[in-house]
């Protein structure tokens, strides 16, 4: 891997992107009305790009492109292996760009280029090439009938497009969520118009320039930037989109429910999480710790599966409290760019507030401060690695998702005791059993409320894997054959064998 381009060689390759117009049935156009948006460094604060800020207008002339390909367009006419080669083509393209692409995400978000390049490009492409192979092989089912008023019939199933989807992606890893929907919908037939986050707009205008590159046909892959209550919202009340699958925070999640509830559209929903990383006193403690620390740490604790609710046993309570204290302090923050810095900002000004709030909140409550909780810089949006101890799980430290470096560590007696404390969550995204004790690992596992559990690892994310979760944390499963029949309608079909 070459080492990381400077934020202005990001931001000239950023400018490639037709000065980051919207992308609307094959074209790059800018906004309806005119308008944009800045994108801006949280390490810097200052503006790195400015992208089109589009409007309900340019949503629905993306949903008549969508449509019209759906109706009888080239792709309509395509078979799935036709659509999986072209998807086998664009996660080609990606993986020949993945290191401008990473570049793009990490710039946006003050993410270091390193982990993307690591782990959210070759996931992204991953899946990709996974939903390529599901293209051709979505099959219906044979089903025995009894017939038809005493005359045999047969009744098979099939397996439709959804239809026209909205995808509204967030910005902590935005790509890499953005393949995820973009794989396996175009695996099942169906097209899209996608609106990424107005903080991270430069990876997906880059994609619609692949998506074109790789010959998918204009009008198939749509890209509307924008602002969340003007572009998200009308597509969601747009009567010519058949689904949403959305990834963001529950309020929104919410707020999608109630506009596109009464108007059936389906729905999926990917939110957040308060996972629980339970550690009993049989675990190898080393492993264990430097695996709580990365779930709590990675991308700044902005991952909705971030293990930010650690459940330690007792008798080791004080010990694993001290490792993971010492993990935080050693952690290095600063411009990611910069050698040896292992933490940039937390990627928005609010959310830097949000995190402090809920830093002052856990002092208030009483918990133990152990590490971090103080702001070193003066400039840019940077949280210290933050560790509370000795915490109730009915603080709201350990009931709200704060989504930045923080870990709140709550002791527990028994195993009976970890499950009840780990399932008092209105979350259930992942979760993480750390025990040297087989039995235990799977009994705890399956007792848990969540959609993913790593049993001596942390929430493995796999493009074969479904995921998602329950309860507020969302509602479907992407990824995986799961993730692909989620953009399928299934159809029952009988024939009767008589005359
Ligand atoms: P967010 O809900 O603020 O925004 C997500 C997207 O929704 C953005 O594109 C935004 O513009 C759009 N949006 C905002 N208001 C809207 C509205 N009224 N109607 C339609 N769209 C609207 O979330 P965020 O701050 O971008 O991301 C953080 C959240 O995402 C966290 O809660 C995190 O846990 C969650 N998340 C979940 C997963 C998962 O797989 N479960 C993955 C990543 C992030």
């Amino acid at each position: 891997m070459n080492s990381p381009s400077t934020p202005a060689a990001q931001l000239a390759a950023a400018q490639d992107i037709a000065a980051l117009e919207l992308f609307i049935g094959g074209r790059f156009v800018p906004a309806s009305d005119g308008g944009t948006l800045d994108v801006v460094s949280p390490v810097t604060e200052d503006v790195i790009a400015t992208s089109a800020s589009g409007t309900a207008a340019d949503v629905d002339t993306a949903v008549k492109a969508a449509r019209a390909q759906l109706d009888g367009g080239e792709w309509r006419r395509m078979s799935g292996s036709q659509r999986g080669l072209l998807i086998h083509r664009l996660a080609d393209l990606v993986a020949r760009d993945a290191e401008l692409i990473a570049d793009m995400d990490a710039s946006c978000i003050g993410r270091s280029p390193i982990e993307p390049r690591l782990l959210d490009l070759p996931n992204a492409i991953e899946t990709l090439r996974h939903a390529a192979g599901w293209a051709d092989k979505i099959e219906g089912r044979t089903i025995p009938t009894p017939g038809y008023m005493g005359m045999p019939t047969m009744s098979y199933t099939l397996r439709e497009p959804v239809g026209v989807v909205g995808a509204i992606v967030p910005w902590n890893t935005p790509f890499m969520i953005t393949c995820w929907k973009l794989g396996p919908l175009l695996a099942a037939g169906c097209t899209v118009v996608l609106k990424p986050s107005e903080e991270t707009p430069l990876s997906a205008l880059h994609l619609a320039k692949l998506c074109q590159e790789a010959g998918i046909p204009d009008g198939v892959v749509n890209i509307v930037t924008g602002y969340g209550r003007v572009v998200g919202k009308a597509l969601c009340e747009h009567p010519g989109i058949d689904k949403i699958t959305f990834t963001g925070s529950p309020e929104v999640g919410a707020e999608i429910q109630r506009i596109a509830g009464p108007l059936f559209k389906r729905v999926s929903l990917e939110l957040g999480g308060k996972s629980p990383q339970i550690v009993f006193d049989d675990a190898a403690l080393d492993a264990a710790a430097q695996g709580c620390a990365m779930g709590v740490f990675f991308n700044q604790g902005q991952i909705c599966a971030a293990g930010t609710r650690v459940l330690v046993q007792r008798g080791i309570a004080e010990r694993f409290a001290a490792m993971l204290a010492g993990a935080a302090k050693s952690v290095k923050v600063g411009n990611p760019l910069d050698e040896g810095v292992q933490m940039g900002p937390v990627s928005k000004k609010g959310q830097f507030e949000r995190v402090n709030r809920y830093i002052r909140q856990g002092i208030a409550e009483g918990a133990t401060l152990l590490a971090g909780g103080e702001t070193t810089h003066t400039k840019g949006w940077f949280v210290q690695p933050t560790i509370f101890a000795d915490a109730k799980n009915s603080m709201s430290i350990a009931q709200d998702e704060i989504f930045g470096p923080v870990a709140t560590i709550i002791p527990f007696d028994t195993e009976e005791d970890a499950i009840r404390i780990a399932n008092d969550s209105r979350y259930g995204l992942g979760a993480t059993v750390w025990t040297g004790n087989v039995a235990r690992a799977h009994r705890v596992a399956q007792a848990v409320r969540a959609g993913a559990v790593g049993i001596n690892c942390w929430a493995p994310i796999d493009a074969r894997l479904p995921w998602g979760g329950v309860g507020s944390s969302g509602i479907g499963r992407e990824c995986g054959l799961s993730g692909v029949l989620a953009y399928t309608e299934e159809k029952a079909i009988t024939v009767l064998l008589a005359g």
